[in-house]
């Protein structure tokens, strides 16, 4: 665990839009600022303006080069076998839903779902909805299950995941990190658990299927899906630097062949095989992509992954940035292990700054544990938002709220927390910063009383 150096650090915050003190980012595990390259990028790309798989122009099928080609550099970034088992989303949100839909004929009657207490509601309320809402209206009766987590130590409960998990579990949904607690479950020990669940996949395949809601891990760690061994990945890029509203669902290619896609129209069907009676899908990964896709989100994103190996100096042969050389992977290791040394010393910086302040409880993966690079609190007597409020007024971007872990908080007893987290531009002296922001937010609440109403719109 250590940070980059401070010369490499200013060079890289030079590549962002915050170069100056003015504004410390530490809502991260919200959204990440993109790189100024990014916007260059995406005049760049105006060039060449079009669409993908729909034109013969020179500019379509150059758009369509570039497009195909970020499936390759997102197959590389998380080592998925080719790009045949990837798909492209609006974000995490909808790469889950996408699975809940493709599966949705599957659940027979007395089946289970086993999530747990900890997710992200994204990957809580689609199962919610599928087993109370939208099975029933079937007349099928799946149940969703939910394991628990310690409240102490925020670990996972693996004895009661186990417990929970029978030959009747069609699927487990696990967090790869939490967005609140900050835990890291053991992927590995999640996978034997849904592999002992003796459930008989319509593909031959015994146990459970696992799904994985990486959204806070692929910003922080390097995500090797078949290291992990999921049989579903779901990420956003808005986590690690890259624009708004895409996100990929990695599917085991075996699945992708067999389940039904999640969208269906235009681009999804093979050329000319659309009769009355029949229809004829497209080869994998075109199956699942169904209408015009956000192309500038997709290339800008994978892009964008490139730019971080260039970023952090982890590939000597710098030059090939925004060329087509597909990306290596000892490049992304080495890329994401410089990621998660500096996030991790941010973190563990922030931890021990923040547990010396009187009256503040940090919830969640104890200090010294592998976490997420963030860190939630309480204050007592202090209402979270006031807390933000009160670090807005220093220049301190933070979140209140449930972050959407809101079964994780109701078990913790709490209506909300305050949560600062870390990326690549963050500084230690940004943590020192936020820490004493936050030591006068909590021994001079008054000084901030009047900043700390909060407008209607961040209710
Ligand atoms: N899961 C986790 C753990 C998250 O942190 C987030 C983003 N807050 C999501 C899912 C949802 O991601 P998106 O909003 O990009 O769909």
């Amino acid at each position: 665990m250590r940070a980059l150096a401070p010369r490499d650090l200013e060079l890289i915050r030079t590549q962002f839009a915050f170069p100056d003190r003015e504004r410390i980012v530490a809502n991260n595990a919200a959204s990440t600022q993109p790189p100024l390259a990014l916007f260059e990028l995406l005049r760049d790309v105006s060039e060449t303006y079009e669409n993908v798989h729909r034109g013969q122009s020179d500019a379509s099928i150059r758009t369509t080069e570039m497009f195909e080609a970020s499936f390759d550099t997102v197959a590389a970034w998380i080592n998925a076998p080719s790009r045949r088992s990837l798909s492209m989303h609006r974000g995490t949100t909808e790469a889950i839903n996408a699975v809940m839909y493709s599966l949705m004929a599957d659940f027979r009657d007395g089946d289970n779902v086993v999530t747990t207490l900890m997710e992200h509601n994204s990957n809580y309320v689609p199962w919610h909805a599928l087993c109370r809402e939208i099975l029933p209206r079937f007349g099928r009766h799946v149940e969703c299950r939910l394991a628990r987590f310690d409240r102490e130590t925020g670990e996972l409960d693996l004895a009661h995941l186990a417990s929970l998990v029978d030959d009747r579990t069609k699927l487990v949904c696990c967090t790869g990190g939490s967005n609140f607690l900050g835990t890291k479950p053991p992927l590995d020990r999640v996978r034997e658990i849904a592999d002992a669940g003796g459930y008989d996949q319509p593909d031959g395949h015994r146990g459970a299927l696992l799904l994985v809601d990486a959204a806070q891990r692929f910003a922080s760690t390097r995500l090797d899906v078949q290291a992990m061994d999921a049989d579903f990945v779901a990420f956003s890029f808005h986590k690690l630097l890259a624009p708004f509203g895409v996100g990929v669902l990695y599917m085991r290619e075996s699945l992708r062949s067999s389940l039904p896609p999640f969208l269906y129209g235009g681009d999804m069907i093979a050329e000319g095989q659309v009769y009355p009676d029949r229809v004829s899908y497209n080869d994998l990964p075109w199956k699942f992509s169904a209408g015009t896709p956000n192309i500038l989100g997709v290339i800008a994103s994978a892009q964008t992954l490139r730019l971080i190996v260039d970023l952090v100096g982890a590939d000597a042969e710098r030059a090939w940035f925004r060329s087509d050389d597909p990306l290596r992977p000892e490049s992304v290791e080495a890329a994401m292990s410089i990621v998660t040394d500096h996030t991790s010393f941010l973190t563990q910086r922030a931890m021990d700054g923040l547990s010396s302040i009187p009256g503040l409880e940090i919830h969640g993966v104890p200090r010294g544990q592998e976490r997420t690079p963030l860190v939630a609190f309480t204050v007592h007597g202090q209402s979270p938002f006031d807390v933000a409020r009160a670090l807005n007024a220093q220049g301190v971007e933070s979140r209140a709220g449930c972050h959407c872990a809101t079964l994780a908080h109701h078990e913790l007893g709490l209506e909300a927390s305050c949560r600062v987290s870390f990326a690549l531009y963050n500084t230690p002296e940004d943590v020192d910063l936020v820490v004493s922001a936050v030591r006068r937010a909590v021994e001079t609440p008054d000084a901030f009383r009047r900043v700390a109403a909060l407008p209607e719109a961040a209710l």
